[in-house]
């Protein structure tokens, strides 16, 4: 089955209001139109607002990076999910790997999460991955499958196209080790494998898997060329209009041409 490709930015915690809007001013004449590529933003909640804002009307999804899985309540710091679709966001990143190390999320709220995006119908790209010490030490599917299987645990019936998978191995992510086009595989592969095996073909079949770690020009086709590896979720690269435009056109080189 042709899954869609996707190329998400997560600009992490960069940029300014003004410099979000500059950034889309020159990002929606070029990526609009990216025939067959969902093209994803996933900015911080200060700007999040303007971005869905100017997104509005394209296929450019909006995201944030983060949320609660309560709605409303006494949760200071904390955005739900009905406030992010307020603000126009159609997706957002779950269990990213910086939220799990640096703010102790752990595979229940993660899981939480996910599952409460996916009941308000909001994306959620939910990440996965080892550390360095975990794949050295052999145990990189041990990790992987656990997330994976915890998550799945609580979707209520979910079907392929209301969540995305993010493979990053955490040594790989803003250190410019890209895991290489064998591993990414190899670990989405079975991911694939295992979604199979806990829900069914058409579940594993339609879900879309991302790859994320140090994802550049450079090195981009041969990643997205991979039979399992659905996208990218990209940080550093996305910063600037130019090298992500490049990751873009890098996805659409995979997306067959209709005869
Ligand atoms: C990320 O932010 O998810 C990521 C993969 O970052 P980078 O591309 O900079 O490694």
């Amino acid at each position: 089955m042709a899954r869609r490709p996707m190329m998400a930015a997560n600009w992490k915690m960069n940029k300014t209001i003004r410099e979000a809007e500059e950034y889309m001013a020159a990002l929606l004449p070029r990526a609009a139109d990216a025939e067959g590529v969902d093209v994803a933003v996933f900015a911080p909640f200060t700007c999040l607002h303007e971005v869905a804002r100017m997104a509005e009307d394209t296929p450019i999804i909006a995201g944030a990076q983060n949320f609660y899985y309560e709605d409303s309540g006494a949760f200071t710091g904390e955005v739900s999910v009905p406030m992010l679709q307020d603000a126009g966001a159609r997706a957002g990143i779950v269990g990213h790997s910086e939220r799990r190390e640096n703010f102790c999320e752990d595979d229940d709220m993660v899981a939480r999460k996910a599952a409460r995006a996916v009941e308000a119908e909001l994306l959620p790209v939910v990440c996965v991955g080892e550390t360095k010490e975990e794949r050295d030490a052999g145990d990189m599917w041990e990790k992987v499958s656990g997330q994976v299987r915890r998550v799945m645990e609580e979707l209520d019936d979910p079907d392929g196209g209301s969540l995305v998978f993010a493979y990053e191995p955490i040594w790989a992510i803003g250190t410019g080790e890209t895991a290489t086009p064998e591993d990414a595989q190899d670990a989405i592969g079975q991911m694939r494998g295992l979604l199979r095996e806990l829900r069914d073909d058409d579940f594993a079949d339609g879900v879309r898997i991302l790859y994320g770690g140090s994802v550049e020009p450079e090195n981009a086709a041969e990643i997205m060329a991979q039979e399992d590896v659905d996208g990218a979720l990209v940080g550093g690269a996305s910063l600037e209009v130019e090298s992500f435009m490049q990751l873009v056109e890098a996805a659409q080189e995979t997306v067959p041409s209709e005869q």
